[in-house]
This record gives structure tokens, C-alpha cells and sequence, in this order.
């Protein structure tokens, strides 16, 4: 396995203080309690281990609490490298994730692509080239973003250039996932693809069989995906990697438990780390689809039927779209600005350096790579629009604080970006969860949003 780097842990400075990136985890870490915010500063400031009398002013379990994390996950002052010290107020310096298409060259043509060019496996004029997406990288190393999903079109089309990508982005110590379709996935390329350590390769599949999964994404396609998972798990035995393999699903909205417990069972059988459900959004060659938001209640039935067949199968981690209006945890606490994470924790670069807030949303390009820096476009754009808003609707919610009107691609195919989600919970009658009081030392942060 390629290792480039000594440190354990890479840390920028935000508002709140530090936060942490763990390759060895593929993980963002935030400190969450007080204590936990003052040890880590004394841990990179004052380049020395703090201990209980520099963090007597606070409660001694919260400090308890920090000095153990610190001790037990190695973080001191000579395994962490600061790349950069640029905070701003109340919002991050930089995104968490990139979603990177790097190319719109597919050889399938899905139904419900969210990209009309890639769905007709269309070339855009002018994609970047290796030397300008080696650039991005740079880039983002220097930002202190360490997390890149690559995508396209279909990136395992061109070997050369995925695998080019993926020296660059792990010289630089940046943690790549693919989403691939995997009809092209022999298992000398999985074998060389593997040697990047990536986080997870997510294989779409979308449906538990042939006839399912061929309506959507073409005759011959559910053989020849099974076909490229298979031989990745073979190559991941073979070389020993600690890959997550996943396969996804993008469900309409009429998904019923009994298609959650075949699809789940197709996923035991292949012998996958994890099965992912995301819900068809109206976006691209489905923006016309009204049907994915104009029954709530449909929406929340097929997220439950997820969370049962799920707690049934403690075997293999079942993933569903995260309801918004009750997930705490695995974002920034100290962040007032939650919800939807596009342009905020999230950008995504498009294969000609568009950067839009999320892949989904096609009309809303920030700026583009070639023309400014990508931090420029992340702290001046009209990303900005994004961050920060109100909705007068949402209000009165008590689930606003984590919901922020949910998701703005399905307010916008519902006629106006910046009104609350059609499919808003509490129209739903979804109940609402309290958050958490307990408060943790440190969290590791995932990208939870209702995908
Ligand atoms: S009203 Fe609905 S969409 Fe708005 S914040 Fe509350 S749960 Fe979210
Ligand atoms: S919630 Fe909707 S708009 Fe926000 S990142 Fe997810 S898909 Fe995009």
C-alpha cells in the first residue's frame, strides 16, 4: 500500500478553532466540547500535550474526555502538519468534499442521468486536461480540503488518466472515493486502482435484478456491473486493501420494503461492505419528473421501509437518505448554517471546471476553475446566496436549526430554489427527534444530506 505521508493528521484553522484531517481514516475530525477546542490549540499552537491544569476551567469530564482522545488516537504536536491558516467568520475557509466529474464520457446512457451531455455519452468541448486537473488537486491541498469523489460520465473509461489522477491526489494526501458503473472493471485495473487506498468504490446498480436494473441503465448493463464488483472484490482479497466496496441504489419514490430486502440481498450475495440507497432527485433528464416530490408521504414510507430492513441486517451497513430535519451529528456543531450541504461543506467541479454548489444543480455554476482559484470561487461567488439564508417559511420549525428547508433541487423543480423542501417532514408528518445533549470531545464528520 502507498504511503506518502508521515503524519497522522493534517489540521486547518477555522473560526471555531482547529480542525483535523485523519488519512488513515479518510476522516474529518471536529473538537466539540470547550475543552476539547483549548487542548487541541495548546496541542499546534503551543506545539506541547496539554494536561489537566491547562484545561482546569472546564468541566473535568469534558476534559478528561479531550486529553483521552488526544492520547489514544496519537494526536500530538509532532504528528500533525498544519497546511493552513486562513479562518473566516462564522462559515468555513474552504468546502469539506469535492465532488469532482471529471469527465461526461459514459458508455451507458441511464434514464435518469442528472447530466444531459453525459447521459448521450457526449464529449463536452474542451474537457480539462491532465496537467489542469493535476492543478485542482494542488489546489485543494493547499485549501486544506483532503476529500474527492471522483465521478463522471464514467471514470474508469480511461485508465491512464484515473490512475494519473489518482497518484496526484494521494501525493497530496488527499482521500479519494469513485462512483463508478463498473461495466468496464476487469480485475488487473481493480488490482491497480486498489494501490491508491481509496475510501470506498461505489458500484450503481439500480435494482435488485436484470430487468430492474436494465429499464434504467440499459440492456446488459445489471451482468456486466455484477460482473466488475466481483472481480474488485477478488482484487481486494488478493492485495489485501482496506477499501470499502459499496453498491448503490437511486430508488423512485415507490420503493417498497419487500425491493429494499432483494436489493439489500443482492448486496449479501455479491458480498459488498455496505448497500446504499439515494432517492431519484428532479434534476437533469429527470428535472421534468414530478412525481419525486409531489408525494411526501410515499417519500417518508420508503425511508422507513430503508431504517426496518436496515435494524434487520446488523450484518451489512444499510444506508438511506438522511430526513434532514433530524439528523445531528457528523456535521461542524459550531456551524449555525446546517441543512443542505451544497456550497457550504460541499462544490462540484464538472469536466470543463464549472464549480457548482452540488452535482445536481446544472443551472448554478459559481465560476470556473480556469478563470479564478477555487478558493476565490468558494469565498466570493454566489456560493454565498447559499449560506446564511432564511426561509420565512421555515421559520417557526423547530427542526430549522438542522433542516434549513431541506433541499434546494427539489424546491427548485418544485418552482422556487429558495422556498422550503416539497418534500419538508413536517408537511409529511414526520415526527422530530430531539438532539443529542451529550456532548462529545471530538466527532468525526460525515456529509449527511438528504440525498
Ligand atoms: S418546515 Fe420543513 S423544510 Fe422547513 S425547516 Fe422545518 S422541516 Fe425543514
Ligand atoms: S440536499 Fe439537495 S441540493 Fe443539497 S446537496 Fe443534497 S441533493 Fe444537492
Amino acid at each position: 500500500m502507498m504511503s506518502d505521508s508521515l503524519s497522522r493528521f493534517f489540521a486547518r484553522e477555522e473560526f471555531f478553532g482547529w480542525l483535523l484531517f485523519s488519512p488513515e481514516r479518510h476522516r474529518y475530525i471536529v473538537p466539540v466540547s470547550r475543552a476539547a477546542i483549548r487542548a487541541l490549540d495548546i496541542t499546534i499552537r503551543d506545539r506541547r500535550t496539554p494536561n489537566r491544569k491547562d484545561l482546569r476551567e472546564f468541566d473535568p469530564r469534558e476534559a478528561c474526555d479531550a486529553l483521552g482522545w488526544l492520547r489514544s488516537h496519537g494526536c500530538a504536536p509532532n504528528t500533525i502538519e498544519v497546511v493552513r491558516r486562513n479562518p473566516q467568520p462564522d462559515s468555513l475557509s474552504a468546502p469539506l468534499n469535492v465532488y469532482f466529474d471529471y469527465t461526461s464520457v459514459c458508455n451507458l446512457s441511464c434514464t435518469m442521468c442528472y447530466d444531459e451531455p453525459k447521459r448521450r455519452g457526449i464529449k463536452r468541448e474542451r474537457e480539462m486536461s491532465l496537467e489542469e486537473i493535476d492543478g485542482i488537486f494542488h489546489e485543494l491541498r493547499h485549501m486544506g480540503v483532503f476529500r474527492v469523489d471522483l465521478a463522471g460520465g464514467e471514470p474508469l473509461l480511461f485508465p491512464k488518466a484515473l490512475l494519473a489522477y489518482l497518484h496526484g491526489a494521494r501525493s497530496r494526501s488527499i482521500s479519494v472515493s469513485i462512483t463508478t458503473n463498473a461495466t468496464r472493471l476487469t480485475k488487473d485495473l481493480a488490482r491497480r486502482i486498489l494501490e491508491y487506498d481509496l475510501k470506498t468504490i461505489t458500484v450503481s446498480i439500480d435494482g435488485y435484478d436484470a430487468e430492474t436494473n436494465d429499464a434504467v441503465r440499459g440492456a446488459g448493463a445489471f451482468d456486466l456491473a455484477r460482473r466488475g464488483v466481483r472481480n474488485l472484490l477478488e482484487a481486494r482479497r488478493e492485495c489485501g486493501s482496506s477499501t470499502r466496496v459499496a453498491i448503490k441504489y437511486t430508488f423512485p419514490p415507490s420503493l417498497s420494503e419487500e425491493e429494499v430486502r432483494r436489493y439489500v440481498a443482492l448486496g449479501q450475495q455479491l458480498g459488498v461492505d455496505q448497500v446504499k440507497l439515494n432517492p431519484m432527485r428532479p434534476s437533469g433528464e429527470a428535472s421534468g419528473d414530478l412525481h419525486l416530490i409531489e408525494d411526501p408521504k410515499r417519500y417518508y414510507v420508503a425511508l422507513e421501509s430503508i431504517r426496518r430492513v436496515a435494524e434487520s441486517t446488523p450484518e451489512l451497513e444499510v444506508s438511506g437518505p438522511v430526513n434532514p430535519a433530524t439528523c445531528f451529528g457528523g456535521r461542524i456543531p459550531h456551524i449555525r448554517d446546517w441543512g443542505c450541504v451544497a456550497g457550504k461543506e460541499l462544490i462540484t467541479i464538472d469536466s470543463v471546471g464549472n464549480v457548482r454548489p452540488c452535482s445536481m444543480m446544472n443551472d448554478f455554476v459559481a465560476g470556473n476553475v480556469r478563470h479564478a482559484r477555487i478558493e476565490s470561487i468558494y469565498l466570493e461567488s454566489r456560493l454565498l446566496e447559499l449560506r446564511g439564508r432564511s426561509l420565512s417559511e421555515c421559520n417557526s420549525c423547530s427542526a430549522y436549526s438542522t433542516c434549513r428547508g431541506g433541499c434546494r433541487v427539489r424546491s427548485q423543480a418544485a418552482g422556487d430554489f429558495f422556498a422550503k423542501d416539497p418534500l419538508c417532514p413536517v408537511g409529511a408528518g414526520q415526527p422530530l427527534v430531539p438532539g443529542p445533549t451529550y456532548v462529545p470531545a471530538f466527532e468525526e464528520l460525515g456529509l449527511p444530506h438528504s440525498l
